[in-house]
C-alpha cells in the first residue's frame, strides 16, 4: 500500500447529469401547455460537479460513473474533457439515456426538478470494485448518494481497504447503513441532511456543532456542517470549530456544496491541513455564489487566490 504523503489525485464515484433549466413566467397547472422564455443545457449531477470544482483547483482527478448512449452522454464527457478531467473511467449503458434534471424555474425564481436517473442508477457494485486500481494511487474518494446505495457501500469499503481518505456527502439525504458509516473519514453535509442524519429536528449554526458532535460518533473522524452564508461548523477530535462564510452578494447559489466539497478534497490531496482546505473551500465557494449557473459557476484556483472581495 501507498503511503499517504505519496498520493495524489481524487477519485470522484457519481453522478453525472444534463440539467435541462427552462424559465417559464409561471408553473404549469396539470394538463396545461405554457410558453417558456429560455432553455438553457448546462452538465451538472453531484459527481460530476465535485470533479469539476475539484479539478479547477488543480487536482489531478479521475470519474467514474456511468451515462447512456445519446448525445447527452458525448457532451458531458466534452464538458469533462475541457476542466481536465479524466474520464475514462465513466461507462456507457447500452439501451439507457444519460441522466438528465429538467428544472423549471418561474418569474419568482421558484423551481420544480424532476431528476431522471437513467444510466446513474445502472452503477453497479462491480463497477465499485474496479474502483481499486485508481484509489492505491489516490489520495482521497469522493462519494455522494446520486448512485445506487449498494455501489456507494462497496466504493467506500474498496477505498479503506486501499488506504484512501473517504469523503461522504450524503445528499440527496437518506439514512445510511451502518458499514457506510464505518468507512467514512470525512462527512460533509449541509443544514438538512445533517438534521435527518443525527436525528435533530432543526439544524442551524446555533446547535451545528452539537450535531456534528453526535454524527462524529457514527464512525466519521471528520464531519462539516455547510451553513450556507452561515459558514462552517468543522467537528473533530480536538473539538469543534466555526468559520464564517465570505460575505458576498449572492446571485445564484446553486452548485455552492459541490463547489466546497470539490475545492476543499483538491487542497487535502494536495497534503493542506483541515483549517486551510476549509478556509480555501470557503473562498472558492463564496465566487461560485456571486455567479449564476453550475459547473460554469466554479472559480479556477487563480480566481481563488486572486479574490481579494
Ligand atoms: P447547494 O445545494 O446550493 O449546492 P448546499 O446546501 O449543499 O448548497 P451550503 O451550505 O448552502 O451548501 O453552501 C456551501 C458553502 O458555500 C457554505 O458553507 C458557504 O461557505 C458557501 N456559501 C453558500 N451560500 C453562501 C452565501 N450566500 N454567501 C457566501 N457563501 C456562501
Amino acid at each position: 500500500m501507498k503511503p499517504q504523503a505519496m498520493r495524489q489525485g481524487v477519485v470522484v464515484f457519481g453522478s453525472l447529469n444534463m440539467d435541462l433549466v427552462a424559465r417559464v413566467p409561471r408553473m404549469p397547472r396539470p394538463g396545461e401547455t405554457l410558453t417558456g422564455e429560455s432553455l438553457l443545457v448546462n452538465p451538472g449531477g453531484k459527481g460530476a460537479n465535485q470533479a469539476v470544482a475539484c479539478a479547477l483547483q488543480g487536482a489531478r482527478v479521475q470519474m467514474v460513473g456511468r451515462v447512456g448512449d445519446d448525445d447527452f452522454a458525448d457532451q458531458l464527457r466534452a464538458a469533462l474533457d475541457s476542466r481536465r478531467v479524466d474520464h475514462t473511467g465513466v461507462g456507457s449503458t447500452p439501451g439507457q439515456s444519460t441522466g438528465v434534471a429538467m428544472i423549471m424555474v418561474d418569474s419568482s425564481g421558484q423551481n420544480c426538478i424532476t431528476v431522471i436517473p437513467g444510466a446513474n442508477a445502472s452503477v453497479t457494485v462491480a463497477d465499485a470494485d474496479l474502483l481499486r486500481t485508481h484509489l492505491e494511487r489516490s489520495a482521497m474518494l469522493l462519494l455522494q448518494l446520486e448512485v445506487p446505495l449498494d455501489s456507494v457501500v462497496r466504493a467506500a469499503a474498496v477505498a479503506r481497504q486501499a488506504g484512501c481518505t473517504v469523503l461522504l456527502n450524503p445528499a440527496p439525504a437518506q439514512l445510511l447503513p451502518p458499514e457506510l458509516w464505518r468507512s467514512i473519514d470525512i462527512l460533509v453535509v449541509n443544514e438538512s441532511e445533517a438534521s435527518l442524519l443525527s436525528g435533530m429536528p432543526l439544524v442551524t449554526r446555533s446547535n451545528a456543532g452539537e450535531a456534528a458532535n453526535l454524527l462524529r460518533r457514527s464512525g466519521p473522524g471528520d464531519v462539516l456542517v455547510t451553513l450556507g452564508e452561515q459558514g462552517v461548523v468543522w467537528s473533530s477530535g480536538a473539538g469543534t470549530q466555526h468559520f464564517v462564510a465570505q460575505p458576498v452578494v449572492a446571485v445564484d447559489t446553486t452548485a455552492a456544496g459541490d463547489t466546497f466539497i470539490g475545492a476543499f478534497a483538491a487542497l487535502r490531496a494536495e497534503g493542506r491541513g483541515m483549517a486551510e482546505a476549509i478556509r480555501h473551500a470557503i473562498r472558492a465557494a463564496a465566487i461560485c455564489v456571486t455567479r449564476v449557473g453550475a459547473q460554469a459557476s466554479m472559480p479556477s484556483r487563480a480566481d481563488v487566490l486572486r479574490e481579494t472581495f
